[in-house]
């Protein structure tokens, strides 16, 4: 694939008259293949990202065919910032961002890509903040750590609300607030545990209260697109309700199989467009046509990543039965199947019933009272001893309960410490389906692993 891509910018390429490349560029093809090989093996220092095996933190490589089609135009490397910078790859920013704008519901939108969810985020506020100013954002204590610190950027105040026993934000607990509240931030998937906040009955609550709602679905975006299947188990509701949201942020690159580098901010009401007004008239000169530069916050961006992403959603469309749907679903049904599993063992207690495709354990048997500091020691212990098994590997990942959901999950645990570390491992490979015996029986060797 990565050949043909390549062939044919060669062949673009020489639609313009030949010319020696500057001796100053030119490198020994020696040195070149010495440097990479010497690159190869500082990447050996890296965990199996690709293998299912790995069942760690989010982190997969992209898709072969994003991969071909963000090297084919980093080739040519065009700017998405302004249409100057790149005219194809600002079209295809264009429809790419609308199809992720119509896979959420919206019926007219503004959006665009951006280098990450963060820097979506910092934007999706920054509006919220221009269009209620003064106002508190809100969101719950499990929401990503970088609203709180994006809200110090922008000098916003905060309100950080408690989370149900699942881990999300407490509705009855935000019902209490007033009008110091100018946006609350929804997060339907959170990066711990999945937990997905009750969109609908937050829209219905801002609705009557005039607050703004902004939804975090830098994680589980991609999910609305099996919400509706009952072999998902998934509210539906909440899914639905993201099409009441005045903005979405969803990362590419977490679940939409792209290389780093590709988020997205969409908003309902294209007219908020008009608070990035500015003028940088060395960039905007061919065409009265929207520049994506002059909505939003970032300057260059890689038009490679619109390239990557509009490729892929051409062979994996953004549906259900087909495409990133029944990627999405494996995972999914991996999370359920594994979480049954470990319940049916005994020897593993849930934190939370997963809501998408990562699953929280803690190694206790049921009902066993232990202390925090005891099963915090026995998740530390497993966590290195699994990655150092020679025979197999198997890497999975570590997650502090703490805040809110202290007293809130986990009946049994004393609390002999602020905070329980547990077993935590993301699904997120549609291999990891027929690999969940395998991962439970990994986690459920802390008997003999960590004591
Ligand atoms: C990953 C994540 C972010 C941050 O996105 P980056 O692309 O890593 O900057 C924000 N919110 C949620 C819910 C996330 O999972």
């Amino acid at each position: 694939m990565l050949a043909r891509g390549l062939d044919g910018v060669d062949e673009w390429e020489r639609r313009w008259r030949p010319f020696e490349v500057d001796a100053t560029l030119r490198v020994d093809d020696a040195a070149a293949n010495a440097a990479l090989e010497e690159l190869v093996q500082r990447l050996h220092d890296n965990y199996p990202f690709f293998h299912p095996d790995y069942a760690g933190q989010m982190l997969k490589p992209p898709h072969p065919v994003a991969l071909a089609a963000y090297l084919t135009a980093a080739r040519i490397n065009p700017n998405n910032h302004a249409l100057d910078g790149g005219p194809a790859t600002a079209a295809l920013e264009q429809e790419a961002v609308a199809q992720l704008a119509q896979m959420f519901g919206y019926q007219t939108h503004l959006g665009h890509l951006t280098s990450s969810g963060t820097i979506a985020n910092l934007e999706a506020l920054w509006v919220a903040s221009r269009l209620h100013p003064g106002k508190r954002i809100a969101f719950s204590s499990e929401a990503h750590y970088t609203h709180a610190r994006m809200c110090e950027v922008l000098g916003i105040e905060t309100a950080v609300l408690p989370v149900d026993a699942g881990g999300r934000l407490h509705v009855e607990a935000l019902a209490k607030c007033g009008g110091e509240i100018g946006t609350v931030v929804v997060t339907p998937g959170t990066t711990a545990a999945g937990a997905v906040d009750d969109v609908y009955a937050v829209t219905n609550l801002a609705h009557e209260r005039g607050w703004r709602v902004h939804a975090d679905a830098a994680y589980g975006g991609f999910f609305t697109l099996i919400a509706a299947l009952p072999e998902a188990e998934m509210n539906h509701a909440s899914w639905a309700a993201l099409a009441a949201c005045d903005s979405i942020v969803v990362d590419p690159h977490k679940h939409g199989l792209q290389p780093y580098g590709c988020g997205c901010v969409l908003f309902a009401d294209p007219s908020v467009g008009a608070l990035y007004k500015h003028d940088s008239p060395y960039t905007y000169f061919t065409s009265r046509d929207l520049h994506l530069g002059e909505i939003s916050l970032e300057c260059s961006r890689a038009g490679a990543a619109a390239a990557a992403l509009w490729t892929t959603l051409r062979v994996l469309p953004l549906r259900a039965h087909e495409g990133l749907g029944p990627v999405l679903l494996a995972c999914r049904r991996a999370a359920i199947a594994a979480c049954d599993r470990a319940d049916e063992g005994a020897l593993l207690t849930s934190v939370v019933r997963p809501e998408l495709d990562i699953i929280a354990l803690a190694p206790m048997r049921r009902g066993e009272r232990a202390k925090a500091s005891t099963v915090s020691a026995r998740t530390e212990t497993l966590f290195t001893n699994l990655m150092r098994d020679r025979e197999r590997p198997f890497y999975v990942a570590k997650w502090r309960v703490g805040g809110g959901l202290i007293g809130n999950v986990l009946p049994t645990v004393e609390w002999d410490q602020v905070g329980c570390t547990v077993l935590r491992s993301v699904l997120m490979k549609p291999e990891h389906g027929a690999a969940v015996d395998d991962v439970v029986a990994a986690l459920e060797r802390w008997p003999s692993l960590s004591e």
